[in-house]
């Protein structure tokens, strides 16, 4: 689907009914790919894309990756192998865990493991690591970058930290549309038919909601994240915004209060009791609500609210200070 004049929005399905969306941009004389979703999803959705319009796959000039996670950059080696005149870039911040699948599997998706008595299911640690197919990058992005893609169509780099520290989202300055992958993340992950199935994986909430407060300054007329419908009214988006902030808000005051309640608590203890009440999405994603609780928790106890310590067993519990 074309979202603004040359702009196209591909849905990449994975992990059954999870869906992430992809952007083509096609200028006159380059052109750029915005993610490419999972190992299988070059073969199965985007080359497919390509072929239906017309557009030479040998031609596309760059691939950007909007941040490290696999539903974003695992597609990375089949896409590169299929247009091997692209340039891969990422920001700098996120580059280690995007070059090697070994890294982000260890620093991201099982970072909760060891130090919260926490055990991901082999199965899922397997799976991820299949659909995360990694290679080397051609080149590192700062934020702040301009891609002329056309005689007079420019598109610009937004670093956007906050789902990780090397964010970045896309803004096409003629069109005033924002390509914001997940910048900023509602209440809940969205499925393929618009169902909230996960929660909002947020993880460092200062620069997250610096993020929202920034693209709230942004004008804006056409918004285009990974998991979420296009919104093109000014209320709509504005409201998205306004309401990730809000729920990142939310989750820390109740983390707060149950901190308050129990005196001294472990991740699974929030995990436990927490979840039915911030949860605005299928019960089956709780688990990654580890995201989240630990991005809340590390603020709370940076501005001196909570404190964190070990417990007998060696691991990580909050407590009043
Ligand atoms: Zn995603």
């Amino acid at each position: 689907m074309e979202i603004a004049p040359q702009i196209h929005r591909i849905p990449c399905v994975f992990m059954g009914e999870r869906v992430a969306y992809v952007h083509l941009l096609i200028g006159e004389e380059f052109s750029l790919l915005l993610d490419t979703c999972c190992a299988h999803n070059p073969e199965q959705e985007i080359l497919p894309y390509m072929e239906r319009i017309g557009f030479d796959r040998e031609r596309l000039s760059y691939i950007l990756i909007s941040h490290s996670d696999l539903d974003h950059q695992g597609g990375n080696e089949p896409m590169k192998a299929a247009a091997p005149n692209a340039k891969l870039l990422c920001h700098s911040l996120d580059r280690p865990w995007i070059e090697s699948t070994a890294a982000i599997m260890q620093g991201r998706y099982l970072q909760f493991d060891e130090p919260h008595g926490l055990e991901t299911p082999a199965e899922a640690v397997a799976e991820m690591r299949a659909l995360t197919l990694s290679c080397p990058l051609d080149g590192t992005l700062e934020g702040g970058e301009r891609f002329r893609l056309g005689p007079d169509w420019w598109v610009r780099v937004v670093n956007t930290p906050g789902h990780t520290y090397g964010h970045i989202a896309l803004y096409c300055e003629r069109s005033r549309t924002l390509l914001a992958g997940e910048a900023a993340l509602w209440h809940a992950i969205l499925d393929r038919d618009d169902r909230p199935v996960l929660p909002p994986t947020y993880c460092y909430v200062d620069s997250y909601l610096q993020t929202i407060d920034r693209l709230l300054e942004m004008p804006i007329e056409a918004f285009s994240a990974a998991h979420w419908p296009v919104y093109r009214e000014t209320a709509d988006i504005q409201a998205f915004l306004r309401e990730s902030r809000e729920y990142c808000w939310f989750v820390e005051e109740q983390l707060l209060l149950f901190g308050r309640e129990m005196g001294r608590f472990r991740l699974q203890d929030a995990l436990r009791e927490l979840a039915p009440k911030v949860r605005r999405w299928d019960e089956s994603g709780d688990g990654l609500l580890t995201f989240p609780f630990c991005g809340n928790l590390a603020r709370l106890t940076q501005r001196g609210l909570l404190k964190e310590g070990k417990n007998a067993a060696g691991w990580v519990e909050w407590s009043l200070p």
